[in-house]
Formats: structure tokens, sequence, C-alpha cells
């Protein structure tokens, strides 16, 4: 079978085959946008830019082996690359995590040791618990560093309390307590030097403050901006387009809205997709808007949308291989016919109503909808706009 037999201008004809397509997988084709005049060409799915990357191959084996383990499906690793701490620190934490970390009892079970116990105390095997929580060592740390809650002692699975405490408020100080008591726990067993519980507790602070200023500098809060919506000049028509997707990838829509330079309301528009990705619904937005634009007969036309990766790519030369090229093509085309047309740039403020169009036809089954007339919900938006009122951004 081929895909002329099922697509036929622009339109899915999944009724003509023998076989039931489940609801979602038709909402997903019909959200493709096909290139009837490129040849068939083999693409690598799983990156943005079609073309295969030890990156993106390795995503993909992650997702799947994710799948296969349903304790880990939904589990990221987001918050420790994101917390506050140095890389070498943020590396000991997922090599205890991933039980990596070469304790007596972890070499006792690979036959690499045939002594399991703790070298400190001598009276238990010494696991991640015992090591980072259990040991006398360990525990006088805690217990002058005020971790009192009953349940930080009471748990018996080391990967739920290190995960709870390192998520924590206090996850800095909990993860840096955990990377000097395996330094002072090294510095005993390779060079039988027993580590000061008040110099242990003196690092500790000295790198949690450190480490909070360092890293809280870097995340200073940005300036106050205004956005305001700005009108074109003359006779050109500013179309402010976007698209919305539910759940990325999820039920998608497009939205825009025609103005001229007085910010009038010429013509509004929105259609759903099927089930798509922000950028797809943006491209699909950006697509609408110069077909409506031209059929309209506007000669000097002005795209702006809140995306700056949709804006990139029809700007510059993508490669052929892109998942959304046949799109991107179709766009790029409009700009070898004869009228003016740029691609602005702005910012989630300034592009309301063309947001509130965007959710709108995520949300309808109508493929396009045209707005001859201002909807009232978005009326003191227009005027605002008209007027460029600006709006907050933080
Ligand atoms: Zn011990």
């Amino acid at each position: 079978m081929l895909l002329q037999d099922i697509y036929h201008q622009g339109s899915w004809m999944f009724n003509s085959l023998t076989t039931d397509i489940p609801i979602h997988i038709q909402l997903k084709i019909q959200s493709l946008f096909i290139d009837t005049e490129s040849s068939d060409i083999i693409i690598w799915g799983h990156s943005n830019s079609g073309t295969y990357s030890a990156k993106s191959g390795y995503h993909w084996i992650s997702q799947i082996s994710n799948l296969s383990s349903a304790s880990s499906s939904t589990y990221s690793w987001t918050w420790l690359w994101k917390s506050k701490l140095p890389e070498n620190i943020k590396h000991f934490c997922w090599l205890v995590l991933h039980n990596c970390l070469p304790t007596n009892a972890f070499r006792f079970m690979r036959h690499m040791t045939t002594d399991s116990s703790c070298k400190r105390c001598h009276s238990s095997d010494e696991n991640l618990l015992h090591l980072f929580r259990d040991c006398p060592d360990s525990t006088s740390i805690w217990v002058a560093l005020l971790f009192s809650s009953p349940s930080f002692y009471s748990t018996t699975e080391f990967t739920n309390w290190f995960t709870i405490h390192a998520t924590s408020s206090n996850g800095v100080l909990f993860m840096v307590t955990c990377w000097f008591i395996w330094k002072s726990r090294n510095d005993f067993v390779f060079n039988n030097n027993r580590w000061i519980k008040w110099h242990c507790l003196s690092q500790i602070h000295c790198s949690v403050d450190t480490f909070l200023q360092v890293f809280e500098s870097s995340h200073l809060q940005k300036p106050l901006r205004h956005v305001s919506w700005i009108s074109p000049l003359g006779n050109t028509i500013k179309v402010n387009v976007d698209g919305s997707s539910l759940n990325n990838p999820g039920r998608a829509g497009f939205g825009g809205i025609m103005r001229n330079s007085m910010g009038n309301w010429l013509l509004g528009f929105s259609g759903f997709i099927g089930i798509a990705t922000s950028l797809q619904a943006e491209l699909h937005a950006i697509y609408n808007g110069l077909c409506l634009a031209m059929d309209r007969g506007f000669n000097n036309v002005i795209i702006e949308s809140d995306s700056t990766i949709a804006i990139g790519l029809v700007e510059h030369d993508i490669s052929p291989l892109h998942p959304y090229a046949p799109l991107i093509k179709k766009i790029r085309q409009f700009q070898n016919m004869d009228w003016t047309i740029a691609f602005h740039h702005t910012l989630r403020e300034g592009n309301e109503c063309a947001d509130w169009l965007a959710k709108n036809g995520a949300t309808s089954d109508v493929s396009l909808k045209i707005w001859h007339s201002c909807p009232p919900q978005l009326s003191n938006v227009l005027i605002a706009d008209a007027l460029g009122v600006a709006r907050l951004r933080a």
C-alpha cells in the first residue's frame, strides 16, 4: 500500500483501510504535513534534526529501558543535575543512587574482599545505609547537624532515604554531608586518619555556604520587563500567530489574528491539527497565517510568533531530514512569492490574542475556523494592544 492510497488532496481516508486505526493514532497522522512533491527519504525519528547523534540514540535507548522497568519509567534525574552543587558531588550522588559506591559490602558481593564489615566501627556490614547513616561516626555528624526527625533514622530502604532527603529543602546540606562522610571514611580506611567530628562539620558548613553563594548568584532575579504589541507601519499587516499543544505532544491547534496599523481586527483564525508537538503547532500557525494573508491579497505582511525555534527554522536553511521539513519547506516557498513578508519574534505577553485563538483551536474539532469579528473574550486585549498597553514580564 502507498500513501497515495489513503491520502488525497490534503485529506486522509482512513475509512478505505480494512484495519481500524485507533483514533489517537489517526489524530497523530492527521497532524503530519505531507509534501507530495518530494520523494521519500529515511530519517532518524528520535531527534529534532532527523539525523542520528549519540545523544539522541542514548536518549531513545534510555526511554526503551525505562519502559521495561516500571519503577524507573517516571524517574527523572533533573533534580540532581539542577541542584546547586559542583559536578563532582552531583556525580558522586548519581553513583550512590546507582549503587555503584565500592563499600565493603559491595566489594564482598563481587569477591573483591573477604570482609564486608565496616572498618570504622566493626559492628556491621558496610552497606550504604550503614556507611552514610548508621555507623556511629556518621550518626554523630547528622545529630550535630540537627537531623532529628525519627523517620530520618527509621527508614530501612536506602534509595528512598537518600532521594527524599536529597530532594528536600535541605538537599544541598544533605548531599554535601554524604560527600564528606564518604571522604572521611576513605581517609580512615586508606590512611588510617580519623577525622575529628568538628573538623568534618566545619568543612560541611563552609562548603554549603560557598555552594549556595556561588550557585545562587548565577540565578539572580531577572529585571522586570514591559512587553507590548507594536502596531505595523503604513499599509503593512501584522499577523500574530501561535500554536498550542495541550500535553506536548497532545491535542494541538493553531491560531492567529491579522491587524492593520491602527490595531484593528481584520481577521482571526484557529484550527485543530490532531495530536502534535508545540513546535508542529507553531509551524502550522505560521503556515496558515501566510496562506490566509496571501488569500486576502495583502502585499506587506509581518508574521509575528512567540516561538524562537519556529522563527529560526523558517528563516534558516534546515536539513531535509528534519521531521517537519515538508511544512517548513512550504512556509519558505512563500518568501519567493510576489509580496514582502518578514518574520518577527515577540514575547508571549505580546501575543495574547493569538494565544487565545490557538488554545481555542486545540480544543475544537474544526480544521480551520475564520473569525470575521473579534470574539467578546478578546475585546479588552484588542483595545489594550491597539493603545500599546504594556504587560509586565517577570
Ligand atoms: Zn561503621
